[in-house]
């Protein structure tokens, strides 16, 4: 059996020590004789596996005991639309960052809910290759809540600062999904941070809300249950029947960030060693480059295009045959993406920049 480097923008690479965990207590989980996959959700077994998982990433969010985390389905997506269901009850109008495609998905999904949506800065006009800065946020004179997209997966375009609501009151929103648990954080900023977990945290099926407490009462009455917070909350995210194999292994993830990589700080230089790596290997050649302003360039997806677009498919060809995985672009933007997530080791990127500068000598 081989495992080869992936870099998929997600359903992403899982730490291999998380699988071999996983393998080991697949049939039999510490002796009850099932798998946690056939337990009850409402077993104290499973109870014991759901909230160590939260403990764990309690402690390394380091997340403030106002806020509640709830573990959700739906994927990020689904959020696109309970963002404004459980905040705008008492109306108001959903303020966004535009920053790439992810972003404006959310800001259709309030359209689609006839909730007044106002852009309060873009960065279209720079085609996408910076953040808006703080001075550039204009809020709508009725703001509810302010969202954004932490790091946009596709274009690779990350911000470096956390925006300010100046508005006394108005949550920040914040769609972290590719970028939750790359490095420390501070959760207080936030009215609710939300991820898929299917890139930064665990299998695809399982979606985190971390939520203050205090916004729990602003839904509006249309809001469905199933994407209820409050509902959430009060049953401890098990209203009805959670993702429980994919809790218990987004749980074994972040008892590998805590034990073996040693928290998110130790997690953050890691991340900063394999970004630069990659970037110093595409701007150190004529052959790759990425148009991301230095600041705003993502340390999770690095988004590069070949200088003559004719070598893309040899490219995608030689980097699989040479064991390193899911090179290819978003199918919506063509080129070539490496993700590389906490789970992607520095030896998968010391492969790649190998196989890049190989590469570009033999058809350069
Ligand atoms: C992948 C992704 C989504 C969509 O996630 P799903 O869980 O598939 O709905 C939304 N936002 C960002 C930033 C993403 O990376």
């Amino acid at each position: 059996m081989t495992r080869k480097f992936n870099f998929c923008a997600g359903p992403a690479a899982l730490p291999t020590a998380v699988l071999e965990r996983a393998r080991a207590e697949m049939l039999d989980y510490q002796g009850r004789g099932l798998s946690v996959m056939e337990m009850s959700h409402r077993s104290d077994e499973f109870v014991a596996i759901a909230e160590k998982a939260e403990a764990d990433l309690r402690e390394l969010l380091e997340i403030p005991s106002n806020y509640r985390v709830l573990f959700m389905q739906g994927g990020a997506s689904t959020q696109f639309a309970g963002v404004p269901l459980n905040l705008l009850g008492a109306g108001g109008s959903a303020n966004y960052l535009y920053t790439g495609i992810w972003g404006k998905k959310a800001i259709k999904e309030a359209e689609h809910l006839a909730v007044g949506s106002h852009v309060a800065a873009s960065s279209e006009s720079n085609g996408l290759i910076a953040v808006p800065r703080q001075n550039a946020i204009q809020l709508s004179g009725d703001v509810g809540y302010l969202h954004y997209t932490a790091n946009e997966t596709i274009g690779g375009l990350e911000f470096d600062y956390i925006p300010e609501v100046a508005a006394d009151g108005v949550p920040l929103v914040c769609d972290m999904s590719s970028s939750i648990l790359s490095g420390p954080l501070d959760v207080s900023r936030f009215g609710v941070i939300y991820a898929g977990a299917q890139k930064n945290i665990g299998p695809a099926g399982l979606t985190l809300v971390i939520v203050r407490e205090d916004l729990l009462d602003r839904a509006r009455k249309d809001c469905p249950t199933m994407l209820n917070w409050k509902t959430a909350a009060e049953a401890n995210s098990m209203f009805n029947t959670p993702p429980t194999y994919a809790w218990y292994l987004s749980g074994l993830v972040f008892e590998w960030l805590k034990d073996e990589v040693g928290g998110l700080a130790a997690m953050n230089a890691i991340n900063d060693r394999k970004a630069q790596a990659l970037y110093a290997a595409i701007d150190g050649s004529d052959f790759y480059s990425n148009p991301i302003v230095t600041e705003n360039r993502s340390r999770m997806n690095v988004p590069f295009v070949l200088a003559d677009d004719r070598l893309d498919k040899t490219f995608l060809a030689e980097s699989e045959a040479a064991g390193l995985l899911n090179l290819a672009g978003h199918r919506s933007v063509g080129g070539m993406r490496a993700s590389l997530y906490n789970a992607v080791p520095e030896a998968a990127v010391t492969a790649l920049v190998d196989f890049m500068g190989d590469f570009a000598r033999r058809h350069g």
